[in-house]
């Protein structure tokens, strides 16, 4: 026998109070479901912040419906008690009763939860109370369902209100359903499925079905699982079946780590084991793993926009990211292009600098880039990088680069001086532009920290003596920042203004693996207001012409933001300066130990050999270290024999110590 739905059975009372087991779980669109079930009216008393918003909400939802205006609208998103009090507004449970629109059936909306503050002495409940309406509680599906369905029935029932019982908001969980039923001696009137999209349609569609088909009790229902996954198999074993991994020889491959989670500089196993992440999860997660501000930014995020097209379409969080952005790159910037990662970002700045060579009546631009380089592995991005086993593959397809001189000899305990290094590849740098400046769309660097060639260091010196021949050579520079951009080497970016120094004028600034804190995938590339200007023109035909489908996703922009906001705190700035000490003084001890050499150290960058190991990236044996590192509960990812540490700056003292030690006994360790 089908059990009729409680919503429309006839003793059940057709005006109700709606509160929730929170914000955001859903109420209103529980009111626009029973306003149209039950062709009810709409009352909302108290709307704080988004002032008409609910009422408006609940119009779109329900065209039909008839609702009256809320009795106090404030401003100020946040609590009724709050806002009021800030607006110089009183409110009372006893005003609100007197004021309550008489209907033979009415659904009364409340603001946020049962125990929400309407002023010093009451809440919600005593307005429920004094309405004398049952109580229709919303309460989401979720982690945590239980206990804030219970809490906020007790909390109504300690007041004297009356209880029309529950109903539940999203995908079906029948354990849920049965738990809040028997323990909260509560009906369950319901189960609204998520609608999408969420739209009147919608909402009618499910008030017939509501109306016509049997009742679905939610405690008898659960959502099978979708996909066909095959549990009996250990992770690893199925990942390897279908997953390639990069940079990996399948063949000879470790098992990987299985990671379950991670927060601030710790990853954890699925074996229960904590890992201290030495490298960032290759140089992109800033902060530490985790921080609760940037994931909070990208769920509100998500909640509003995830997309849009960024051709002909703009929105907040890219408008705002780049004025937050070029506040922060050197003065001349003047706007941002965005793009997916750090190759891409590389690959934009090149395809403008080329354009404009172009346009100027270069027939074939030639590009300059540093020996030892690395910009990343698309074509465009890997011709500029130095030649390597990861390109030789490809070598006949790459176009040809003028290579210079890398100043980066200073960190070779066997070459000359840092300054000496410098000069010299000033001096060839000159030498090049006055041949063949006139040919030249660009030159491109790592400013400061040439990455993934081997974490090769060079003075600023070397930076500004570039900026100067290239402004005298009339020749766009692109500063690569993917790697050393938002506090990796101390300051915000390697060619942040520093005092008593000149400032650097580059034409392009590359930025990705720091900028989201290494939450969501995003490049940006920022360029001077002259390369940008040089794209003008009345003709179509002279605009850029690139683009990313995924372009400004706003996903990305908003996890930017709030990872801005964390790298220019005062805290981010003290704990990259600490960092540059414990490097100093820690692997500066193992240095004079003997356990290490070459040790150079840029801000929270510290790299180093080992000393008599033969060098190349497929060397062996700082494979053997990091593997000995990971026995001891430390991620490392050598290249070659070059060995570094570039931690999240959340990291502890104490962690930094487990780190040295760890680095200690693998490299004491014979053979290890
Ligand atoms: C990592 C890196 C890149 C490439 O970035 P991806 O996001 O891996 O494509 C480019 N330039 C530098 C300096 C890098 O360190």
């Amino acid at each position: 026998m089908a059990v009729e739905n409680p919503l429309l059975g006839d003793p059940f009372p057709r005006s109700v109070f709606v509160t929730g087991t929170g914000t955001d779980v859903g109420k209103t669109v529980a009111c626009a479901l029973l306003c149209r079930l039950w062709e009810a009216e709409y009352w909302k008393p108290v709307q704080a912040g988004t002032a008409l918003q609910d009422m408006s909400e609940i119009v779109r939802l329900v065209p039909v419906v008839s609702v009256h205006l809320s009795r106090v609208t404030l401003d100020e998103p946040a609590s009724p008690h709050l806002a009021a009090r800030r607006e110089g507004v009183e409110i009372t449970v006893a005003d609100l009763v007197e004021n309550a629109p008489e209907g033979w059936s009415l659904v009364v909306e409340g603001a946020g939860g049962a125990l929400v503050p309407i002023n010093d002495r009451e809440s919600m409940a005593d307005l429920c109370k004094a309405l004398d309406l049952p109580a229709v509680v919303v309460a989401s599906t979720g982690l945590g369902t239980i206990h804030h369905t219970l809490s906020t029935l007790e909390a109504l029932r300690a007041r004297g209100c009356g209880i029309s019982g529950v109903l539940l908001q999203g995908d079906a969980h029948g354990e849920n359903a049965r738990q809040i039923r028997d323990r909260g001696n509560v009906a369950i009137l319901g189960r609204i499925p998520r609608m999408y999209p969420l739209d009147s349609q919608a909402v009618a569609d499910l008030a017939r079905r509501w109306a016509e088909e049997p009742w679905r009790d939610p405690c008898e229902e659960d959502t099978p699982c979708a996909l066909p996954i095959i549990p009996s198999r250990s992770l690893v074993e199925r990942d390897a079946e279908v997953v390639w991994h990069p940079y990996t020889q399948h063949q000879t491959m470790d098992a990987p780590l299985e990671i379950v989670r991670a927060y601030g500089a710790s990853l954890f196993t699925a074996q229960g084991e904590e890992v201290l992440d030495a490298v960032s999860s290759w140089w992109v997660c800033n902060h530490g793993h985790g921080h609760p501000k940037i994931a909070e930014a990208i769920s509100t995020q998500a909640r509003s926009l995830e997309q849009v097209i960024f051709a002909g379409c703009t929105h907040d969080p890219a408008v705002s990211l780049s004025e937050s952005l070029l506040a922060c790159v050197p003065g001349n910037q003047g706007r941002i292009f965005f793009s997916d990662n750090g190759s891409t970002a590389v690959e934009v700045a090149l395809k403008a600098c080329v354009q404009t060579a172009v346009r100027r009546g270069i027939r074939k631009p030639r590009i300059g880039a540093l020996a030892e380089a690395y910009h990343g592995d698309t074509f465009g991005a890997m011709a500029l990088g130095e030649r390597s086993v990861f390109s030789s593959a490809f070598e006949s397809l790459l176009f040809e680069v003028d290579r210079l001189p890398s100043p980066a000899g200073c960190w070779d305990p066997r070459s000359r001086s840092a300054e000496a290094a410098t000069e010299n590849a000033l001096e060839a740098l000159r030498g090049w532009l006055d041949r063949l400046g006139d040919e030249v769309a660009c030159v491109i660097v790592e400013p400061l920290v040439q990455g993934a060639g081997g974490m090769k260091m060079f003075p600023r010196s070397y930076l500004e003596g570039l900026d100067r021949l290239c402004q005298e050579h009339g020749v766009p520079w692109i500063a690569d920042e993917v790697f050393t951009g938002f506090g990796r080497t101390g300051p915000l970016f390697a060619t942040s203004d520093v005092p008593g120094a000149p400032s650097l004028h580059p034409s392009a600034v590359c930025m990705s693996k720091g900028l989201t804190g290494g939450f969501l995938p995003m490049g940006v590339t920022s360029f001077s207001r002259d390369i940008f200007d040089r794209f003008l023109s009345p003709s179509r035909g002279d605009a850029f012409f690139h683009g990313h489908s995924f372009t400004g996703n706003p996903l990305g922009c908003a996890a930017a933001l709030a990872s801005l906001e964390l790298s220019l705190s005062a805290e981010s700035i003290r704990s990259r300066l600490q960092l540059e000490q414990w490097h100093r003084r820690g692997l500066g001890s193992l240095e004079r130990q003997g356990l290490i050499e070459g040790l150079r150290v840029t801000g929270t960058i510290a790299a180093f050999e080992l000393p008599g190991a033969p060098r190349g990236y497929l060397a062996t044996r700082g494979q053997e270290v990091a593997k000995a590192c990971l026995d001891r509960g430390v991620l490392l990812r050598p290249l070659g024999d070059t060995l570094y540490l570039v931690p999240p700056f959340c990291l502890r003292e104490t962690q930094y110590d487990r780190i040295l030690n760890a680095l200690e006994q693998a490299l004491g360790t014979p053979g290890a």
